[in-house]
C-alpha cells in the first residue's frame, strides 16, 4: 500500500513549529507493515489544494492533517471534495457535537465554526472529542476518480493522535488486512558494531519464514537495535537467533534505556552498587541517577580525577600508582577495591583512561582505559580489569566507556 502524509501549516514551514506529525505517524504506520513513500509539508491556503490533488492520483492512502479550522486559509475539506469531483455537505450530528463543545467551554459558536461540520458527501466524520474540527473519512474508491483512502486529521498535536489511534489506525489495519498477531519487536543490542551484527544475521534473519518477516536496524552511537516486523512467530525466531549469537550484548527489548534496564535488573537482584571514576568525571554516576529508583540500587559516585583523591577517597596505595601509572590494570583494580570496601556496596566499577587529546604515549595511546571490577563473593573480594581502547575524540570516549561499563555491570550481575 502507497502511504502518503501531507502536513499542512504556514507556521511548519516558517520554521515556528517544528513538525512533529511527519515522523510521529511514520512511528505509528510501522507496525502495520506500512511505508511513508511521500512527506509533502504545505503552508496554509491554495498549496494544500495542489498538494492533495497530487497525493490522490498516486497513492492509495493519503493522510492530512491541518488546515481544518474556521479560517479562511483552511481549505483542507473543500480541496479533498474538489480533488474527488464531490460536493460538501454539512452534518448534523457534527453540528451538535462542535455546539456542545462550545457549550463546555462556556462561549459562544460562530457561524465560521459551522465549516467544520462540512465534508465531502459519502464521507465519513471522525469525532474529535478534544477539540472542535472532526476528522474526515472517505473511503477508497468513494469519488469519481480516486482509488485512494483519505483521512483528514486536525492539526493540534493531541487531537491528531487521539484521533490517530480511535479512528484512523483500526481503518488502515482493516485495509491492509494484516494477521492479528502482525506487530513490531526492537531488541535493543549495545559493545557489537552494527556491521558485524548484520555479517553474522542478515542473511539467517532473512531466511526465516521465506523472508515473510521485514529486518532493520538503528544504530546510535555505543548501541544499536534490531526491528524485526512480522507475526509474533516469526518475531519469536528472529529474536531468539540474534540474542543467541550475542548473548553479551543484549539489552532489552521493552525500549528502556541501559541504565533504568541496569537499575532496574540491580534492584531485582538485590545488589548495591557503588562506581569510581575518573576519566568520566562522574557520567556513568549521573547515568545511573537519571534513572528514577536508583536511589535502591545506587551508593556512591566517587570521582577520583586526580592521583591525590585516588589515594585519598580509596585508599589507592600511592607506590602503585608511581610504578604502573594511573592508567594502569593494577590501579583500577585498587580503585573498585577501595570502592568496595569505602563504600560497603555489593559491586563496584572503577574507570581509568586517557580521553585525549593530549596525555598519550606509545604504550598508552589516548583512548586506553581499564575498567575494574570488585565484587564481594563466598570467599572475600574478587578483583578485576579489563582494558579497553575508544580512541575517537573526548566526547565519544566518555559516551562509550559511559555505555561499556554499564553493559559490563549488568553483565556482571545477570
Ligand atoms: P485544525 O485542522 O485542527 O483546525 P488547524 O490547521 O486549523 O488545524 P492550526 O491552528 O494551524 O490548526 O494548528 C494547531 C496547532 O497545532 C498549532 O499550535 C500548530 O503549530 C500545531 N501543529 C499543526 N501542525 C503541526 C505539525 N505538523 N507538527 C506539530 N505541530 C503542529
Ligand atoms: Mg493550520
Amino acid at each position: 500500500m502507497r502511504v502518503e502524509i501531507i502536513n499542512t501549516g504556514s507556521e511548519l514551514l516558517l520554521g515556528s513549529t517544528l513538525n512533529t506529525h511527519g515522523a510521529w505517524l511514520g512511528q505509528q504506520l510501522m507496525p502495520l507493515g506500512l511505508r511513508v513513500q511521500r512527506l509533502v509539508t504545505v503552508p496554509d491556503g491554495d498549496p494544500i489544494r495542489a498538494a492533495i490533488k497530487e497525493s490522490v492520483e498516486g497513492c492509495d492512502a493519503l493522510i492530512v492533517t491541518g488546515g481544518l479550522g474556521p479560517t479562511s486559509d483552511d481549505v483542507t475539506r473543500e480541496a479533498t471534495a474538489e480533488a474527488l469531483g464531490v460536493d460538501l455537505i454539512e452534518d448534523e450530528h457534527a453540528v451538535r457535537c462542535i455546539e456542545q463543545f462550545f457549550e463546555k467551554l462556556g462561549r459562544p459558536m460562530t457561524p465560521s465554526n459551522l465549516k467544520q461540520a462540512q465534508h465531502p458527501v459519502g464521507a465519513d466524520v471522525l469525532p474529535n472529542p478534544h477539540g472542535t474540527a472532526p476528522g474526515v473519512y472517505v473511503p477508497p474508491r468513494m469519488g469519481s476518480a480516486s482509488p485512494c483512502a483519505i483521512f483528514l486529521l486536525p492539526g493540534p498535536p493531541h487531537e491528531m493522535h487521539a484521533m490517530f489511534e480511535s479512528e484512523v489506525y483500526p481503518r488502515l489495519k482493516a485495509l491492509v488486512e494484516i494477521p492479528e498477531d502482525h506487530g513490531i519487536t526492537e531488541v535493543k543490542f549495545s559493545g557489537v558494531g552494527e556491521s558485524s551484527f548484520q555479517d553474522a544475521l542478515d542473511e539467517k534473519l532473512n531466511a526465516i519464514d521465506g523472508g515473510a518477516m521485514e529486518v532493520g536496524y538503528c544504530a546510535r552511537p555505543g548501541e544499536m537495535d534490531l526491528r524485526l516486523i512480522g507475526t509474533s512467530a516469526q518475531r519469536l525466531e528472529g529474536k531468539q537467533l540474534a540474542i543467541s549469537t550475542y548473548p553479551d550484548f543484549y539489552v532489552n527489548e521493552d525500549g528502556a534505556s541501559l541504565e533504568a534496564t541496569l537499575v532496574r535488573e540491580l534492584a531485582a537482584s538485590g545488589k548495591k552498587l557503588a562506581l569510581a571514576e575518573s576519566c568520566t568525571g562522574g557520567r556513568i554516576s549521573s547515568r545511573i541517577t537519571d534513572v528514577s529508583g536508583a536511589s535502591a540500587v545506587f551508593t556512591h559516585g566517587y570521582v577520583t580525577y586526580a592521583n591525590e583523591a585516588k589515594v585519598a577517597m580509596l585508599d589507592v596505595n600511592s607506590e602503585l600508582i608511581e610504578s604502573h601509572g594511573a592508567v594502569s590494570e593494577e590501579v583500577a583494580k585498587a580503585m573498585a577495591e577501595g570502592a568496595l570496601l569505602k563504600s560497603g556496596a555489593d559491586i563496584s566499577i572503577s574507570v581509568t583512561g586517557i580521553a585525549g587529546p593530549t596525555g598519550g604515549t606509545d604504550d598508552k595511546p589516548v583512548g586506553t582505559v581499564w575498567i575494574g571490577i570488585a565484587e564481594k563473593s563466598a570467599s572475600g573480594i574478587e578483583v578485576s580489569a579489563e582494558p579497553k581502547l575508544y580512541p575517537q575524540g573526548r566526547e565519544v570516549f566518555k559516551q562509550q566507556v559511559s555505555q561499556a561499563t554499564l553493559m559490563k555491570i549488568l553483565r556482571v550481575i545477570r
